[in-house]
């Protein structure tokens, strides 16, 4: 907004930031806010003696030794009914000294995203889109891992939930039928082709080959990798893609 000045200046001052503070603290003063007992978590937090933790080891194709992830929590309202544990600091111990300065980096910035408060749930989304331009890699279990801070993100993940900061989605009673539906329809409709190929030149094929042989991830072979949920469960189904872990669907 523009001030249309008359007068002459004679003078001028900057407002200082003390300034500011006196203004906000005098109306303060006169209604003392009411203090609830609720233990807010920022900077000032002294760490306990003793925290509790867990320790993850990752073992990945791009390092040659095995990361050890450490995770210790802090115990908010302990004893009373609002107790909760909260990630506090991160450490990542390794043989490998390649890597020393970018762990130490993100480390030391996770940490003090844990002493901040809040949500810090958001790390975990933002560590698991991280890839590696070099290409990721799977995990015995088929899930896989665009990255080894995509992994590590993936197990701030899982300790946030083994510590109830997490939840997994509830995955309905239907959506759990339809995907069962789903798969039991695939494996039937690849068991009748399998046969119709090996039934005429191998007329005595042993019937044990009727049962479809599964990939590390327990999905049917030649399942591809699901963008939803990183698992390779995408199959073909009637000109559909779908996945039979996580039930997302792709048509055309
Ligand atoms: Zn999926």
């Amino acid at each position: 907004m523009a001030t249309k000045i008359d007068k002459k200046i004679t003078g001028y001052n900057v407002v200082k930031p003390e300034d500011k503070v006196a203004a906000v603290a005098a109306p303060a003063t006169a209604k003392e806010p009411p203090m609830a007992e609720v233990i807010q978590m920022h900077e000032s937090v002294e760490r306990p003696d003793t925290l509790v933790g867990s320790t993850f080891k990752i073992k990945s194709p791009l390092f040659e030794h095995a990361l050890y992830v450490t995770i210790n929590d802090i115990v908010l309202n302990a004893g009373t009914p609002h107790e909760q544990r909260r990630p506090f600091e991160i450490f990542i111990n390794s043989k490998n000294m390649d890597h020393f300065q970018w762990i130490v980096a993100l480390t030391r910035i996770m940490s003090a995203v844990f002493r901040k408060g809040g949500d810090v749930t958001f790390l975990v989304e933002e560590m698991k889109a991280v890839f590696d331009p070099r290409g990721g890699y799977f995990k015995s279990g088929g899930v896989y891992m665009p990255s080894i801070v995509a992994e590590i993100g993936s197990v701030v993940e899982q300790h946030m939930k083994n510590i109830g900061m997490i939840h997994d989605p509830e995955m309905d009673e239907s959506t759990r039928q339809l995907i069962a539906d789903k798969r039991a329809a695939y494996e039937a409709a690849t068991a009748k082709k399998n046969s119709e190929v090996t039934a005429a030149p191998v007329a005595a094929a042993p019937a044990s080959d009727s049962k479809p042989k599964l990939n590390a991830a327990g999905f049917p072979p030649g399942a591809t990798l699901c963008a939803k949920c990183n698992t390779q469960a995408l199959v073909l189904m009637d000109g559909c893609q779908t996945c039979l872990n996580c039930g997302y669907s792709k048509c055309g």
